[in-house]
């Protein structure tokens, strides 16, 4: 699919904090909705490198790191970590890895999100895969999943719902007003909703033509 964003890109203090060319595809929607799973899948058909935003702030915690204790507290109360913390950790990632092409999974969450990723890297996303999925459907997923995850309880699933609507759907309207959503019905069984999605990867993007 069209444009390879070339992260020669300057971000706006003028300094390139993006060293090479990389092609970042943002994978949105609800908690439970299916992101983790389908890019998995994407990964393994398409060759992305996948980055889930909720795992590394997870993998943050564990690390020991200065600002676990504030990120774990934060994810108990389904709140949004503050943006230069998550941006420093994609940003890490990104450089860490070889591969050009990028799977954002759960990021950006809110306008500031999107707005400091955008400044910050001098990144766009080359387009954002939304996983549309019934409220329903999403709660009996985090329900019955079992990942351990401290945020899989119903009090904390609540308020991820709530800052999904108020301030995750904004992002995806922002998206949408620039012709650049792909949404997917995401409230099918797991190999139904990946039709859909290889759909819109193959085949530009093909590890093998299809
Ligand atoms: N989170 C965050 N910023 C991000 C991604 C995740 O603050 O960019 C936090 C937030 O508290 C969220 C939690 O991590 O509720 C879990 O996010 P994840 O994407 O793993 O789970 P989802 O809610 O999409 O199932
Ligand atoms: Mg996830």
């Amino acid at each position: 699919m069209g444009i390879v964003l070339d992260s020669s890109n300057k971000g706006a203090n003028g300094s390139s904090t993006v060293d090479k060319k990389v092609k970042v595809v943002f994978v949105l929607g609800g908690p439970g909705s299916g992101k983790g799973t389908q890019c998995a899948k994407i990964v393994e058909h398409f060759g992305y490198t996948h980055l889930s935003a909720g795992d590394l702030l997870r993998a943050e915690i564990k690390s020991g790191s200065e600002n676990g204790t504030m990120i774990q507290n934060m994810i108990k109360e389904g709140k949004i970590v503050p943006s230069e913390v998550t941006i420093a950790l994609l940003q890490r990632a990104i450089h860490e890895n070889k591969n050009d092409k990028f799977l954002i999974d759960g990021f950006p969450r809110n306008e500031e999100n999107r707005e400091a990723f955008e400044h910050v890297t001098g990144l766009l996303p080359e387009f954002v895969l939304f996983f549309d999925c019934s409220e329903e459907e999403m709660e009996s997923r985090l329900l019955s999943r079992n990942q351990g995850r401290e945020d899989d309880n119903i009090d904390t699933i609540r308020k991820r719902f709530n800052v999904y609507m108020e301030s995750s759907l904004p992002v995806i309207e922002y998206y949408k007003s620039k012709g650049k959503v792909q949404r997917i019905d995401a409230s099918k069984p797991v190999g139904e909703v990946f039709e859909e999605v290889k759909a819109v990867f193959a085949p530009s993007d093909a590890k093998i033509a299809v």
